[in-house]
């Protein structure tokens, strides 16, 4: 670390790594395994990026763990499921990289460095249970890299608190980044090659308004990206000629309400832990089958409604197993309870009553349909069928509302995962508007799209965010450190087959 004349700091390495999320992480743990040196910053006080609060379920293909449970996967069924889920705009070389790879170089890989994975998950669009769920979520997959890089020594080459603004160039090659710390003073980072990681723009409102014009319409449109996830990448390498590609293809949820203690009232909280719910639109009818709640089936249904708003409908002992995916609502794997009964008192958009008639009358709902649709949905589960005539919802296992006080909790779309962003190649090289490398430039993780561009498509494969992270994280380190002088990515070249790819 060096003063300059101007008076900044300047920190040199071969690497510059921009992001200590995902992507940033796996960035750096390859470029070291290599033999370069790296120098990171991030604009958060601490490690793990968006990555650290996320559910970290990784969409993985004919791993040993899916093996030893009988479950028969390979990365060419996973790919025909990504493009058909993609629907045309799925980027299938990306695809069949990654998923070619993902059991060795994502499922292995992170097992070797301390990650365990605890379940496998059923998701829309898979042919087969693919999601691997980690151990302690997304915080168990940060906080194993996070130890690594202690073991490695490489935690202090982390600077918190800095923020990127510029790109530092020389003879036409990014070499550094100029960024600012928390007390307004400028650094210099610089190196032979820059690796941006900085995550997605879903939490910030006006991009998700400016990229997803079918948005705009929307009554109430809720941010549910990390709070790193500002798009500042985007915006940044978008001044230096970046591509841009697919950033119409936005992720949303809509299983979600507002936070009411949300100051700007823009963020939302995603409810979980609720499969006996029914939704109804404003009418008090039913609309969708309630077991789809993804983004690819949910959302489209909940976006065609008049105002794009539902109220999904509890009774006391349902409420009572509800799970919010917030922090403030959880201790590590325990759900707060206390909070979550402060959030169903005090939400003014969710509404209580001792009677379906009192509920719809609280919720502004058509009071006369949703007592029929409420009392239609008990007589039809103790009717013993088998299937919703309605919406093929199947019904074994569910149970009926019994016990008041009834509740009405009002969704609206989330934002959450952007599918489309900076345009790379197979080596992570930001390739510019005419589909030419950026020299010394490379980008990883939701900053791309998860990874590319658009590894996904107008809809994703569930896991292939944080997956696709990590894994392009480890493609762009291995090829920058290459740049820099040291060996040869064999191991992740895409032009390679997988079983002459060995590290
Ligand atoms: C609640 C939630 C749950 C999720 N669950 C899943 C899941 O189960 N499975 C899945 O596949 N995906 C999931 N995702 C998505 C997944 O978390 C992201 O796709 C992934 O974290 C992206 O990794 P990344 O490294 O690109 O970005 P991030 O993890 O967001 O890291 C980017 C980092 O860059 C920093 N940064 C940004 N701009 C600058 C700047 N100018 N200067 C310095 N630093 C900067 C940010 O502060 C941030 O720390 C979830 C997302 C959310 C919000």
């Amino acid at each position: 670390m060096t003063e300059s004349s101007e008076r900044r700091v300047t920190h040199e390495a071969d690497l510059v790594i921009v992001g200590a999320g995902a992507a940033g992480a796996t960035a750096a743990l390859e470029a070291h395994a290599a033999g370069a040196t790296f120098v990171g910053l991030d604009q958060l006080g601490e490690f793990g990026g968006t990555a650290i609060t996320s559910g970290g379920g990784c969409c993985i293909a004919g791993s040993r763990f899916q093996q030893a449970r009988g479950i028969e996967d390979s990365w060419q069924l996973a790919l025909q499921d990504l493009i058909e889920a993609g629907d045309g705009e799925a980027d299938a070389e990306w695809g069949r990289f990654y998923l070619e790879h993902s059991a060795r170089d994502l499922h292995d890989w992170l097992q070797e460095r301390g990650v365990e994975w605890i379940a496998l998950k059923w998701q829309e669009h898979h042919s087969v249970p693919r999601w691997h769920q980690p151990k302690g979520a997304g915080r168990g997959i940060m906080l194993a890299l996070w130890a690594e890089m202690g073991r490695l020594g490489l935690q202090d080459r982390w600077h918190f608190n800095m923020t990127a603004e510029d790109l530092l160039l020389a003879d036409g090659r990014v070499v550094g980044v100029l960024a600012r710390d928390q007390q307004g003073a400028l650094h210099e980072f610089r190196g032979q090659a820059v690796i941006m990681a900085t995550g997605g723009f879903m939490g910030n409102l006006e991009m998700v308004l400016e990229y997803g014009p079918h948005l705009r319409r929307v009554e109430k449109v809720l941010v549910g990206g990390g709070r790193g996830a500002q798009g500042k990448g985007h915006r940044l390498l978008e001044r230096y000629g970046a591509q841009l590609t697919h950033m119409h293809n936005l992720w949303c949820y809509v299983y979600a309400t507002p936070d009411y203690k949300d100051p700007e009232g823009r963020r939302g909280l995603v409810i979980r832990g609720i499969d006996d719910n029914i939704w109804v639109n404003e009418n008090g009818e039913r609309f969708h089958n309630e077991f789809y709640t993804g983004a690819g089936m949910a959302t489209p249904a909940v976006l065609q409604l008049p105002r794009a708003t539902c109220w999904c409908i509890l009774d006391r002992a349902m409420a009572s197993q509800m799970d919010i995916a917030d922090p403030y609502y959880r201790r590590g794997q325990e759900v707060l309870r206390d909070r979550v009964e402060e959030l169903l008192a005090h939400s003014p958009y969710i509404w209580r009553g001792d009677t379906p008639a009192e509920l719809a009358r609280n919720a502004g709902l058509n009071v006369e349909n949703f007592v029929r649709t409420f009392e239609g949905w008990n007589a039809l589960l103790a009717s013993g069928a088998e299937e919703d005539p309605l919406t093929g919802r199947k019904l074994k296992g569910l149970k009926p509302f019994t016990e008041p006080p009834f509740y009405a909790i009002q969704f609206f779309p989330l934002a959450r995962k952007n599918l489309g962003g900076v345009r790379t190649d197979l080596q992570c090289h930001v390739l510019d508007r005419a589909n030419r490398p950026i020299p010394g430039l490379y980008a990883a993780g939701e900053l791309c799209g998860q990874a590319g561009g658009h590894i996904a498509g107008k809809r994703a494969l569930e896991g292939i965010m944080i997956g696709g992270s990590l894994f392009s994280g480890r493609v762009a380190g291995a090829w920058a450190a290459h740049e820099a002088g040291y060996r040869e990515p064999v191991h992740l070249d895409a032009r390679r087959p997988l079983e002459a790819a060995t590290v």
